[in-house]
């Protein structure tokens, strides 16, 4: 790859109408240039712009507008957080080229069109902190740009190969949720691929200088760019793929032990007891919360206890969650049995036992959406029923360890090691069992 490639971010999808402003020149497919304010309906399997004085100045199915150096544009109340608590809207700011096109049902899609570097900051900076250490941003630009790419690969040799699988046997359940593709972009501007705002937040210069000094870096296993997967915390081991996804094995998104010395994985209940009731050294184990304040967005510095949790529920307030959340009537509920676990301790096969059914459950992701009115912070748990005499009180108690999927990169764990003065190249070492870091552009 001689040099860096472009990528395409959906920005705004199924609308009829958007409207915005070209901040400087645009170039379309006329000779003249365009700017100022547009608006951009779907009307009868076409895209027809108009300028600030309504005049028409594009009708087409597909529209390119090329931005002239220094012009960006700005979308007016685009929808951000959708599905989350939130959810609103405000006005953004992008550079790169603008793109609408109609859908096969007429509706419009809009598509950010921009270099990848010039994603990468933007995505950088509103996921994290730009207070977070240096060499954690680094790692972090290293790891997203190689995930990104890495899917650009996957996409070319994919269409036969199912990225959400579900095998529906007699009683049991296996779902996992792998990337899903977008028919038009490569990727979509909500947190479903990152969150993406273009430049209307102010990027900060660490950030820029994190991706700078990155420039065309990638995690390299045996010349293949890697499928860089993270989560918030491992819990003290990270987790092999096949316990949350595709039943196979990925030499470098293999269990490590998240501290300076080894720890055996996890192979009984009686480990898996011991390890969670521990409180193990390790890197994510840290409660420094001006170090959290520097990771962890807003939203997510509430969780203060995610390297070891405890989760409690009556046995009615269980069984009313089981309900919704599988689509399920367990009757009454009787038992959780762990039948498969990861290294890390992390379920990916769990039996629950009602009066009227029982199902087996995995892997890790729907065991943690089945048990929990949002989500388990892991599946790496140890469940206690008390039953006392009398029945009324009868609770479920869950005992856990880390936050997330724990593949990967374990997010807290790396940013204590950048404090630690650990170089970004050392940190995705530790955490990508036998990886190199390339330049490959
Ligand atoms: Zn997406
Ligand atoms: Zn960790």
């Amino acid at each position: 790859m001689k040099n860096q490639p472009l990528i395409t971010v959906g920005m705004m999808d199924r609308q009829t109408e958007v409207t915005g402003s070209l901040n400087g020149n645009f170039r379309g497919d006329g000779s003249e240039p365009v700017s100022g304010r547009f608006s951009a309906k779907a009307e009868g399997g076409m895209i027809v712009l108009t300028d600030e004085a309504f005049r028409e100045t594009a009708r087409s199915p597909s529209i390119r507008l090329t931005a002239r150096q220094g012009s960006t544009f700005s979308l007016f109340n685009v929808l951000i957080g959708v599905g989350f608590h939130w959810e609103r809207r405000e006005d953004q700011t992008f550079q790169g080229n603008l793109i609408f096109q109609i859908r096969r049902d007429g509706m419009m899609t809009v598509i950010n069109e921009i270099s990848l570097e010039d994603y990468l900051t933007s995505v950088i900076s509103s996921e994290m902190s730009a207070d977070a250490p240096m060499e954690f941003l680094k790692a972090h630009a290293i790891l997203s740009r190689s995930w990104l790419l890495s899917g650009f690969r996957q996409k070319e040799k994919k269409a036969e190969t199912p990225v959400r699988t579900e095998k529906l046997g007699t009683g049991e359940i296996i779902r996992w949720y792998d990337r899903e593709d977008h028919d038009l972009f490569d990727v979509c501007a909500d947190d479903h691929c990152q969150r993406y705002q273009g430049i209307t937040k102010i990027v900060a210069d660490r950030v820029k200088q994190a991706v700078q000094e990155t420039h065309g870096r990638v995690i390299t296993f045996r010349d293949e760019i890697c499928d860089a997967r993270y989560s918030k915390c491992c819990g003290g081991l990270t987790e092999n793929f096949d316990t949350a996804w595709e039943n196979k094995r990925i030499p470098y998104l293999a269990s490590i032990s998240d501290a300076s010395g080894p720890h055996q994985p996890i192979e009984t209940e009686e480990e898996a007891s011991a390890w969670i009731l521990s409180d193990p050294k390790a890197y994510c184990r840290t409660k420094d919360e001006g170090l959290l304040e520097k990771i962890l967005p807003g939203f997510d510095r509430e969780t203060k206890n995610f390297f070891r949790w405890t989760v409690e529920y009556s046995r009615e307030e269980l069984e009313g969650i089981l309900r919704e959340k599988s689509g399920f009537d367990f009757g009454r509920l009787k038992e959780i049995i762990p039948l498969r676990r990861g290294p890390s301790g992390r379920i990916s096969r769990l039996k629950i036992v009602g009066s009227k059914r029982s199902v087996i459950v995995g892997k890790e992701l729907e065991i943690r959406r089945w048990l929990s009115p949002s989500h388990l912070y892991s599946s790496a748990f140890l469940v206690s029923a008390q039953h006392p005499p009398c029945e009324e009180n009868e609770r479920f108690i869950f005992q856990g360890a880390g936050w997330g999927h724990g593949v990967g990169l374990c997010q807290i764990g790396a940013a204590v090691m950048a404090t630690q003065r650990f170089l970004a190249e050392e940190i995705l070492k530790h955490y990508f069992l036998g990886v190199e870091i390339k330049k490959i552009y």
